[in-house]
């Protein structure tokens, strides 16, 4: 049985006087526990493509399935993280975290804890009845991540979420993301313009080429990566040879003259 299943999925945007065709015939299933990554040059459909695995954008032509079921009705299980952190910045950090469950109506004492142990894990504890506003952008990245965590999903959606950070920052979170939702068995999909973050927290990388948007090649990361943190994959020797590979592919698509 396919854990994710994304079935002969098209779509075209409409307006009155246009009409973007930005997915054409996509199907791809993904395992459970899985991490894969969606690159392509800009326009190709990779967030058209995530909000339709999210449910916010109901597909012109085909389905998309999470344990059979149609992912309209899955909603609840998927957590979506983005490039912004969309914390509320009158919220203190608890409140942002708590926000989702108490929603639900499902913030015990339990929740709670998993929160705080998290919040360490992490490296924040002490920042519980903080703003936003008080803590630097891979903190509140940190913390968007816990908020997501929480609720539980068992589809994560990652849509750039470190793209704004600077870069160190963003190889220790790309360390950090990686563990943790390895740890808990955690199935996710990375949107990236970056090969070396899709190659280094990967299980496969999906390259989507455009006009209209469709995928172009699917590479699988070679195991001996796989096992490794990404800070480590990008030290590997094997790592430069494989970046070449999809760089080079990437610059055909980006210099495809239509
Ligand atoms: P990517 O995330 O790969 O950069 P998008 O999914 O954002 O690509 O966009 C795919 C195509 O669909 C692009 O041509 C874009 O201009 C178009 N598009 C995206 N969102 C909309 C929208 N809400 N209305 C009309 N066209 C859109
Ligand atoms: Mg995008």
């Amino acid at each position: 049985m396919n854990f994710l299943s994304i079935d002969s999925v098209h779509h075209t945007y409409f307006s009155p006087k246009t009409a973007t065709h930005a997915l054409s015939d996509i199907s791809l299933q993904v395992e459970e526990g899985e991490f894969v990554s969606f690159i392509g040059p800009s326009g190709c459909g990779k967030t058209t493509l995530l909000s339709i695995v999210a449910g916010l954008i109901l597909p012109t032509q085909g389905k998309v399935t999470l344990n059979n079921m149609p992912i309209g009705k899955m909603k609840k299980k998927l957590g979506y993280m983005l490039q912004q952190d969309y914390l509320f910045p009158w919220k203190t950090i608890e409140e942002n975290i708590f926000l989702g469950l108490d929603i639900m109506g499902n913030l015990t004492e339990e929740k709670r804890k998993e929160a705080r142990a998290l919040l360490s894990e992490m490296g924040l504890e002490g920042v519980e009845s903080s703003y936003p506003r008080e803590l630097s952008g891979g903190m509140r990245q940190r913390v968007a991540l816990i908020r997501t965590l929480i609720t539980d999903p068992q589809l994560l959606l990652l849509d750039e979420p470190f793209s704004a950070l600077d870069y160190q920052t963003k190889l220790r979170l790309e360390d950090l993301v990686h563990s943790t939702l390895k740890s808990f068995g955690k199935t996710a999909i990375l949107v990236t313009h970056d090969i070396g973050e899709a190659i280094s927290m990967s299980d496969r990388i999906i390259l989507f080429g455009s006009k209209p948007g469709r995928i172009h090649t699917i590479f699988e990361v070679p195991s001996t990566l796989k096992e490794m943190m990404p800070f480590e994959v990008r030290n590997h020797e094997t790592y430069p040879g494989f970046f070449q590979t999809i760089w080079k592919e990437l610059e055909k698509l980006e210099s495809r003259i239509d």
